[in-house]
This record gives structure tokens, sequence and C-alpha cells, in this order.
């Protein structure tokens, strides 16, 4: 079931040959359940470490993360990640793959969990896929695969670092229209970190800006436009520019140069970041 999450005044130091790193500093976010999340920001920001804080792969040295209510302090199958190159087991077929978590999980039968790996498969787009091993896939499908993997699992809140970034373009084009549908087809909670700006104006409801040394918070940006999208709308090419460009001022503002950030176009808005998180 989908949940919300509560990033509340999250801060993680890094150490580093005696040196301090701060990977994040007081950084507060709060996501509505069935909202779609995400993080964006240059490289080093901290983007993969707020997500490991949510998937409880790491803990912060201050503050807290509550998923559902609940604060995260260790990995759960509710808070799932898909990462870059998704960690699919090359020994077992797709759809031992696909259901091994709930295997794990051992509350279904044989044939639930089968029901529950075909239904995932068939979203997306690998339907009679099921007995083939992980080398015999695209690096788009073992993508899918990975997604899958997730997915089966109905988590409170599906974590996403990058997922796509290693394919292609068209591999990329095609999945991210296909996770579009899906998050339409089941609006569930969803925190994806990402580079390619883009993604964020076709998939997310926000944006949350980050800047580095330290990881925070700098703006949030809200993306109004109606769904279905597609990649190729041009309000979401728009705003993918926008992002784009905002994010590449911003590096140089970090750097002392002094720009003017371009006026949002359309269907996006931005909102300074509020420095207290609140639950709607
Ligand atoms: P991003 O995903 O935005 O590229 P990361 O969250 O991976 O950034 O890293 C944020 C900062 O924290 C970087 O300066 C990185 O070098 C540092 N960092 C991340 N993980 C560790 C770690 N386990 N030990 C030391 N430093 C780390
Ligand atoms: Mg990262």
């Amino acid at each position: 079931m989908s949940a919300g999450v509560l990033i509340e005044n999250v801060s993680k130091i890094f150490f580093h040959r005696g040196e301090e790193i701060h990977a994040l500093r007081e950084v507060n976010i709060a996501i509505d359940p069935g909202e779609f999340v995400c993080i964006a920001g240059p490289s080093g920001c901290g983007k993969s470490t707020l997500l490991n804080l949510v998937a409880g792969l790491e803990r912060p040295d201050e503050g807290r993360i509550l998923v559902g209510g609940e604060e995260a302090t260790g990995p759960s199958p509710e808070r799932t990640v898909v990462f870059q190159e998704g960690a699919i087991f090359p020994w077992m077929t797709v759809e031992r793959n696909v259901e091994y978590g709930l295997r794990m999980r051992g509350d279904l039968s044989r044939a639930e969990r089968r029901e529950r790996a075909e239904d995932a498969l068939e979203r997306l787009g690998l339907a009679g896929m099921s007995d083939r091993f992980p080398h015999e896939l695209s690096g788009g499908q073992r993508q899918r695969v990975a997604i899958a993997r997730a997915l089966v699992m109905e988590p409170q809140v599906l974590l996403c670092d990058e997922p796509f970034s290693s394919l292609d373009a068209i591999t990329r084009r095609r999945l991210s229209e296909d996770m579009s549908r899906l998050w339409e087809a089941t609006r569930m909670t969803v925190l994806w970190v990402e580079h390619n700006l883009y993604l964020p104006a076709l998939l997310a409801d926000r944006v949350m800006i980050l800047a580095s040394h330290p990881g925070r918070v700098l703006d949030e940006v809200l993306v109004h436009l109606d769904r279905p999208r597609s990649p190729s709308d041009a309000a979401v090419l728009r705003i993918g520019d926008w992002l784009t460009a905002w994010l590449e001022a911003l590096a140089e503002v970090e750097q002392g140069g002094r720009v003017v950030l371009p006026h949002p176009p359309g269907g996006a808005e931005v909102r300074p970041a509020s420095h207290h998180a609140t639950l709607h």
C-alpha cells in the first residue's frame, strides 16, 4: 500500500581521510501517498545518500525518516530500490527473479506468486519472457525485470536511483513512457533520483533541486502538466530544457558566478524550499 514519506531535518556526514563530508544538511521533504517526487542535482550533491537513507541502507546522523508513519531504521521490502544496474540474479529465470522477494516473504502460494509475477511482467511489456535468463535479455529488458521485481512487492514507496541512465536514448525513452503509464495506472508513491532532467518533466509531480557541499534542498519545482504526458509533448520538452538550463545556471552561482535564472515555462512553478516538512 502506498504511504507518505517524511524526511525531517535529516543530516548525514561521511568521513573521508579524516575530513568531514556533509553529504546532506538539514533536509526536509514531505511526500504525500501516491505522489511522484524526483530528486535532482549535480553529481555528488547527496541524491543517492538521501535515497539510501529512505531505503534504510544508511542511518541519518541527525533527524529522522518516517514511511507510513514508522521510522525507517533498516532495509525493508516495503522500500525496495531500483538501481542503475538492476540487481537481478543471473542464474534465475525472469519469473524466478520477479517472484524472489515474495518467496522470501513467504506469505503467498506458488500459484499466487506466479500470478503476481506474470501480472507485473505484462505491465512492463515482458509477457512471454518468464522462462528466459537475464543473459538472454537486452539492457532495457533487464531494467524492466528489476522494476517488475520491485512492483510485485507492492511497496509503500518505490525508490529509484537513476534506473535508466545506463540505457541508450531510444530504450530510455520507451521505458520512461511505459513508466509514466504504469504510474498513472497504479499511483504508487515514488521517490526517483535523476540527473537527466527530461525525465522529471515527464514523470514527476514535484522536483526537489539539491545543491552540494553541503547537500541541501535549494528549491522545489511543481510540474502542473496534465497526464497522460508524452516525452515528445512540447510542454514536457520545454520544462526539461528549462530544468537543465536552470541547474547549469545554479552550478555557475555555486562557483561564484552571477546569472539570471530563466523564468519557468508554462506548467512549471518554483517554490522556495520549505524549511519544515509537514504532512498533509
Ligand atoms: P550523488 O548521488 O548526488 O551523486 P552521493 O549521495 O553518492 O551523491 O554522494 C554525496 C557525497 O557524499 C559525495 O561527496 C560522496 O563522495 C560522499 N559519499 C557518499 N557515500 C560515501 C561513503 N560511503 N563514504 C564517504 N563518502 C561518501
Ligand atoms: Mg548517485
